[in-house]
Parts: structure tokens; C-alpha cells; sequence
């Protein structure tokens, strides 16, 4: 089965696969960022697919791995989150390029894929709503700041229940009422 091997630069022509001839075009490389998404992904990412004609059009099938730099939003410390995606994605021809919000068919412009485009929307949907290091994080104490990961202030022990705090003063309140001769 004819391949066409590595592919380079950031979009893709999937003309070859219009040729009856060529059956599959093999993605592996490593792709870098700029602006924020270097900041997440400093190493970039890695893209291993496999890219099959359709009619009118491509399948993508593979896997986007790479790892982000996040803020655990309990310790607030960073930490390396490791992330693999699936990439299964259909691009056709009768698609037109305004149907592609939301649809589940990505329109095929020009026979070629914007891998960037694909992979930025692919992290996006992937990162978390609140990062956290390990689910045993125990946070950032609210009492003195410390991170109980690493130190145990000790300030709990010095909290009162607040339910316990609610009849001590109901008690206090009624002492308060007898002492004046009520
Ligand atoms: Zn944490
Ligand atoms: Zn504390």
C-alpha cells in the first residue's frame, strides 16, 4: 500500500489522496507553538495520524500527545499535566467553510488541513475547568496560606465546628438574659 511519509510544515495537502493510487498519508512529527500555547506546551506536541480518502473528502485518525505546564488551582503550584487526545476527524468537500461551527464534518478547503487549527481546537475542548496536581492535594490552608502538602500548620485544631459555634453563643445569649433578671 503506497504512503506518503513525513510530513512537513504545519498544513497538510491531502491532494494525493484524490489520486486513485495512494491510499494513506502517514502524520508523525512534533509540532511547536508561539504566543499562549507555547506558554501551556512549552515542548509542543506530537501528532501521530493516519489520513484516509473519503468520498469528497478525508478521515483523520490518531492520537495528540504533549504536556502542560498548569497551576493546581487548590496549592497553586505548577505541576506538568500529561495530555492524549483522539484525533478522528472527518473534512469534506461538500462541506461549505461558514457549516464548520459546530458541525461534525469539518469543510476540506483547498485539499489541505490546517494542523494547527485542528490542534488548537483539539486542546481547548481537552483542558481541564480547574487543574489539579493530584487528586490528594490538600490545598492551600485558608488560615495562615501554607501549602499542606508541605507543612502541616496545625490551624484546623484551632477552628470551632461552626454548628458548635452556634449554640455557644445561643448559650451565652441566654446566661447574658438570666443575669439580668430575666
Ligand atoms: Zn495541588
Ligand atoms: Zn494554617
Amino acid at each position: 500500500m503506497p504512503r506518503v511519509g513525513n510530513v512537513h510544515g504545519v498544513k497538510i495537502s491531502v491532494e494525493p489522496l484524490f489520486h486513485p493510487d495512494i491510499e494513506a498519508i502517514e502524520v508523525d512529527q512534533e509540532v511547536r507553538f508561539s504566543g499562549d500555547l507555547a506558554t501551556r506546551y512549552p515542548e509542543g506536541v506530537h501528532v501521530k495520524a493516519t489520513i484516509t480518502p473519503i468520498a469528497h473528502g478525508v478521515h483523520m485518525q490518531g492520537t495528540l500527545a504533549g504536556t502542560e505546564a498548569e497551576t493546581c488551582v487548590r496549592c497553586l503550584e505548577p505541576f506538568a499535566r500529561g495530555a492524549k487526545i483522539e484525533i478522528a476527524e472527518t473534512f469534506s468537500e461538500d462541506v461549505g467553510r461558514d457549516e464548520d461551527l459546530y458541525a461534525d464534518v469539518a469543510p476540506l478547503v483547498d485539499r489541505t488541513i490546517d494542523l494547527s487549527d485542528l490542534i488548537s481546537q483539539l486542546l481547548e475542548v481537552d483542558e481541564p475547568m480547574a487543574a489539579v496536581c493530584s487528586a490528594a492535594c490538600r490545598g492551600i490552608c485558608p488560615i495562615c496560606g501554607a501549602n499542606r502538602n508541605v507543612v502541616s500548620c496545625g490551624c484546623e485544631a484551632h477552628t470551632v465546628d461552626a454548628r458548635l459555634a452556634g449554640l455557644a453563643r445561643l448559650r451565652d445569649e441566654l446566661q447574658a438574659r438570666d443575669a439580668n433578671g430575666r
